[in-house]
């Protein structure tokens, strides 16, 4: 039948190495490591090793892998139906959930349109926010231009990059992207030369308004990551900071767009990163966690000033003109519903707030370690910074390749983590329990103990 089933992971990782092409991946130095099945936060490779997943399948698992709720959720579903188009079609599946979705997210968002992944939901938070200016009542169209943080990350398609900031990922791009404002990123590490961490805050949103005053009529919208911006390292911004961004933008009349793909559905110890601060943005983009990380869906949730705005008779061609074959697709909203119902039913995030206090315990004996620079924590999202200097903050010559040498290590303990370069990343679904947090910290300290040896002249 399958000759796959009765291959050597040998042979397995030569077909991998030679015909898969992974993603952010250098396929020349690329070493397979191939999982052949998961349980509750253990990944098991091809061997029959056990690794605890410390980032969540890159931060969109929830409450563990092969769970049996998500998996029944999902089988009922495909007894029913596997696909019903977005296109002038729905599914009670669907239906459900992007009402429970409304229910769940700040107030004011009330509409849910559907896509397959982060970027997407990103690309249409872009496109709704700039043909919402056209024709709504009193149009600006003159408002075209979008402000974004450097080092942001939205995501992969070209929009998305446009928006994004990170130099070593988008730059080859450049010539195909729209401009982009870009304003400073809020970093409460490496603080603005003669700025304290106290007057930070207000320090960045002071370069924020300067833009909006002088430029707010050619701006559509801001978009953010808020309270912590992942890719740029798990840089958490200063407490405040998200909220003088909400009432900046009313101010000026820009539209605000928060990208929760990765802080949204408990990571943060709030279902939304937004709450922390009682923020209502115009736009809402969801992702990652939205099935607990089970099937591919996104969500961009708008207001309805902005529904509003593309109601006319359709020969108006006010339309949304966009759309994903596989949007809303409804055994990926099942496994959204069960994953929301497991929220209540296992208290999930009752469990996020005991785990984050444990790891802030926890991480405090990592900056015994030299090398330790910055341990920084919102929720269950942690990073640990490691530097060549402690003092100047110094980050190491990217070439030694520090933090993916230590996350090699740390397989060898029986834990994967994919860092972020020098960034040690905690990111664990949100349901492991005290003993496996526990495990995760050790094989951080034991790694980076026997990294210093090594290394020590
Ligand atoms: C991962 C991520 C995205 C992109 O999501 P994909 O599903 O990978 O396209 C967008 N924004 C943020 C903040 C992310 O972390």
């Amino acid at each position: 039948m399958n000759d796959f089933a009765n291959l050597s992971p040998d042979e397995l990782n030569k077909i991998d190495k030679s015909r898969v092409w992974h993603a952010f991946t250098q396929m020349s130095e690329y070493q397979p490591f191939i999982i052949e099945r998961a349980d509750g936060v253990y990944l098991y490779d091809v061997d029959g090793k056990q690794y605890i997943d410390a980032v969540s399948s890159v931060w969109c698992n929830v409450h563990g892998h092969c769970h049996p709720y998500l998996n029944e959720a999902i089988y009922a579903q495909l007894q029913k139906v596997a696909h019903v188009t977005s296109l002038g079609m729905s599914n009670p599946t669907t239906i459900e959930f992007a009402n429970q979705l409304v229910n769940i997210t700040p107030d004011g968002l009330n509409h849910v349109f559907f896509s397959g992944d982060g970027a997407s939901a990103v690309e249409v938070a872009l496109k709704m926010a700039f043909q919402y200016w056209h024709q709504r009542e009193n149009p600006r169209p003159l408002k075209t231009k979008y402000i974004a943080l450097e080092l942001a990350y939205h995501g992969d398609t070209l929009g998305s990059v446009s928006v994004g900031g990170v130099k070593r990922f988008h730059e080859m791009f450049e010539p195909l992207l729209f401009d982009c404002i870009r304003i400073d990123l809020p970093d409460t590490y490496r603080l603005p030369e003669g700025i304290a961490a106290d007057e930070c805050c207000n320090h960045y949103l002071e370069q924020v308004e300067a833009v909006l005053k002088s430029d707010h009529e050619e701006i559509a919208a801001l978009v953010v990551e808020p309270i912590v911006q992942g890719a740029a390292g798990l840089v958490m911004q200063p407490a405040g900071y998200l909220a003088g961004l909400r009432k900046l933008t009313r101010q000026y009349d820009v539209l605000l767009i928060c990208d929760e793909v990765a802080v949204g559905f408990g990571r943060t110890g709030t279902m939304f990163a937004c709450e922390q601060e009682d923020v209502q943005p115009d736009l809402l983009c969801l992702a990652k966690g939205i099935t607990a990380g089970y099937l591919a869906m996104s969500a961009t949730l708008a207001t309805t000033q902005i529904w509003n705005a593309f109601l006319a008779p359709s020969h108006q061609a006010k339309t949304f003109f966009h759309g994903h074959t596989y949007a809303g697709n409804p055994v990926a909203a099942a496994a959204g519903i069960a994953s929301l119902d497991l929220f209540k039913t296992e208290a999930t995030l009752d469990n996020v707030n005991r785990r984050a206090k444990q790891l802030t315990e926890r991480l405090e004996t990592l900056s015994k370690h030299e090398i330790v620079g910055d341990i920084r924590q919102r929720g269950l999202i942690a990073g640990i910074e490691l530097v060549a200097d402690r003092e100047s903050k110094q980050p190491f010559d990217a070439q030694l390749s520090v933090g993916p040498k230590i996350c090699k290590q740390l397989l060898r303990y029986g834990v994967w983590i994919r860092p972020l370069r020098d960034v040690l990343v905690i990111m664990p679904p949100l349901c492991i329990s005290e003993e496996q947090l526990n495990e995760v910290v050790d094989a951080i300290d034991n790694a980076i103990g026997e990294f210093c040896q090594n290394c020590a002249p």
